[in-house]
């Protein structure tokens, strides 16, 4: 039997209350799940699992949720999210990667972040789909996370699912004190309308180049850990089958746009 390719996608993953709230993402990531074919697994890149070190990839068997956040109501803390793991598509990830030059280092005990379970609790409620987390490291740029998409694009070809879990702007200093001039929305609508440009556009160079060329860079990621999960899902696509399939703002400055990358 064939396997047929599976989607990429970029997820905005916004507040971890997005578990427990009803919001219009909550509800596209609820029918997401049912527009396409179940994936034989998904390799997760998390904003929040930004390690300043070789690449680290998830390998138990039946990884702990992470409840990695402070201050949110008890419910959010009661959640588990019971998907397994998959030590053979761990391995073979980090056979890819050391094939490409890197040092990947497998690791047993590491649980499921609030980027991979608030997302995917909603797309797969039944978390029996197994899963494999590769970390990003925010201290390097796009373009290695770009590559990181690419070594690991012959994946889809068997039936996985690659998801970058972050946010397409994230200024929580503006979510939680907002400065009263700041004309936010304006502003991550002219940040998220250049990335969706030039993802429509297939203009790889320019994206790559983001740090010199995003308009409102700075205001929409004071750090780059919730963007450069992107690149890594863009990295594994082919820059032709590129759609926005969804878009919301939170908060009046958190953007909530998501990606498929066919
Ligand atoms: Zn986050």
């Amino acid at each position: 039997m064939t396997n047929l390719k599976s989607p990429a996608f970029f997820i905005s993953h916004g507040s971890p209350m997005m578990a427990v709230e009803k919001s219009k993402t909550a509800a596209f990531l609820q029918q997401l799940g049912q527009s396409f074919a179940r994936p034989k697994a998904i390799v997760v890149f998390s904003a929040h699992f930004d390690l300043p070190r070789d690449i680290v990839i998830t390998r138990g068997r039946a990884p702990k949720t992470i409840h990695d956040f402070y201050g949110f109501p008890q419910p959010l803390y009661d959640i588990e999210y019971n998907a397994p793991g998959s030590p053979e598509l761990a391995d073979n990830i980090a056979d890819l990667f050391t094939e490409h030059g890197f040092s990947p280092v497998l690791d047993s005990e590491q649980g499921w972040d609030h980027g991979v379970w608030v997302p995917l609790r909603l797309i797969y409620p039944q978390a029996d789909i197994a899963v494999v987390e590769v970390s990003i490291n925010s201290r390097l740029g796009a373009d290695i996370h770009y590559q990181y998409g690419q070594i690991l694009a012959p994946l889809r070809s068997d039936g996985v699912m690659i998801i970058g879990s972050g946010s397409i702007s994230h200024n929580l200093k503006e979510v939680f004190n907002p400065s009263p001039e700041a004309n936010s929305k304006e502003r991550v609508q002219k940040f998220t309308a250049w990335v969706n440009a030039k993802l429509s556009a297939g203009d790889i160079d320019a994206l790559l180049n983001y740090q010199n060329q995003a308009p409102e860079l700075l205001f929409n990621h004071p750090t780059t850990e919730h963007f450069l999960p992107l690149f890594a899902a863009l990295g594994s696509s082919d820059r032709r089958c590129v759609q926005r399939i969804h878009e919301d703002i939170e908060y009046e400055v958190l953007a909530m746009d998501a990606y498929q990358f066919s």
